[in-house]
């Protein structure tokens, strides 16, 4: 139910009460331009005989048929702003997540995660527990990783994003992680997906190479459906007939995706190319697409990466890259937030 602008606090209430009596479930978005009751169950016609058109405040009754309804920006016409620590997904800034690919020793990674900041860097990655495509390739430090990434976040002041892979970890990967990322192997793990549902901090969810837009945003679904609204959607290319590339970016789930859902949706140019040098390009046009962000792969020495190697930038790599970013998002009217950049910000922290 979309109500009128200006509908009262009584209005509303009168909708949302006889819903709740008539076994609905109710999902209530109060924006700026409208608010929005949403009204989930599997009994449409009941829905329909209530005769909510009629009742006052509201401005229409519309049907979403689509598999996902918390996620749409029908039941939710403002963006999603996904808060973590002074960096917002989804508000107009562009924050960059960077490190290397996985945690490789204490000494290495708090390099990496000083390098990554002094380019500019607003939030750290690494994996400690990795999801491999062999057996035989390191499979991650676990929870000594873990142990590595909350000093690194000690050490630099910005908060780590880290992969979980099943639903066992999320308890202990959530207390150490500020954004749970889910790979894109494990994007249709409902298990996995139900259980961060029942958290309550920021997941980064990857969109699967094999995964259409609306599988992704039908498995963003599942965690918002469990109460945890804060989810950020994460373009890393998919899989198509090209071998020239790792995986196809797929530039249009961008405005796609933005255009379905009120969530953040940031692109990860890294997986996406699979080598160093088309790593900027792809950054770059993901900006320009209106991206809310970027995850890119950042190594000290790239060549000793031990996975993923190929796909690394070098910190030089990785500020220029920044510095045509920044330029890119200023010309949108975006903002890449560096740390500690905003003193104004920094100042009423
Ligand atoms: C990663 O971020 O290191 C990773 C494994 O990415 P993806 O799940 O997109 O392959
Ligand atoms: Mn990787």
């Amino acid at each position: 139910m979309v109500m009128r602008k200006g509908a009262t606090d009584e209005e509303i209430q009168a909708v949302v009460d006889r819903l709740q009596k008539e076994g609905f479930g109710v999902h209530l978005s109060r924006g700026v331009e409208a608010t929005v009751i949403g009204a989930i169950g599997e009994d449409r016609a009941r829905l329909e005989a209530l005769g909510l058109e009629a009742y006052p405040g509201v401005e229409k009754v519309m049907k979403v048929t689509k598999p996902y309804k918390l996620v749409s920006r029908e039941f939710h016409p403002e963006d999603t702003v996904v808060r973590v620590g002074n960096v917002q997904f989804g508000g107009g800034e562009v924050p960059v997540i960077a490190g290397p690919c996985a945690v490789e020793g204490r000494e290495a990674y708090l390099e990496a995660a000083l390098a990554a900041k002094a380019a500019g860097a607003t939030v750290l990655r690494g994996g400690a527990f990795k999801p491999r495509s062999s057996p035989y390739s390191f499979q991650g430090l676990g929870e000594e990783g873990l142990k590595i990434l909350a000093e690194a976040r000690e050490l630099t002041g910005l908060p780590v994003c880290t992969e979980v892979m099943d639903p066992e970890s999320v308890p202990l990967v959530a207390e150490y992680a500020d954004i749970l990322q889910v790979g894109a192997r494990n994007g249709q793990n409902y298990p996995l997906l139900k259980a961060l549902g029942r958290i309550r901090k920021p997941v980064l969810l990857k969109r699967g190479f094999g995964m259409t837009i609306e599988e992704w945003l039908s498995a963003a679904e599942y965690i918002l459906a469990g109460g945890n609204d804060q989810v950020i959607l994460c373009e890393r290319g998919i899989r198509t007939f090209e071998a020239s590339t790792r995986f196809t970016l797929d530039i249009s789930a961008v405005p796609v995706a933005k255009g379905l859902t009120h969530l953040p949706v940031v692109v990860d140019p890294s997986h996406a190319a699979g080598k160093r040098a088309w790593v900027p390009a792809l950054a770059r046009a993901a900006v320009a697409a209106g991206c809310d962000g970027l995850e890119v792969e950042v190594h000290p020495r790239p060549d000793e990466s031990i996975s993923d190697a190929a796909q690394a930038l070098s910190p030089e790599m990785f500020k220029a890259m920044m510095d045509e970013v920044a330029a890119i998002a200023s010309v949108l009217g975006r903002r890449v937030p560096l740390p500690d950049a905003d003193p104004v910000r920094a100042a009423a922290d």
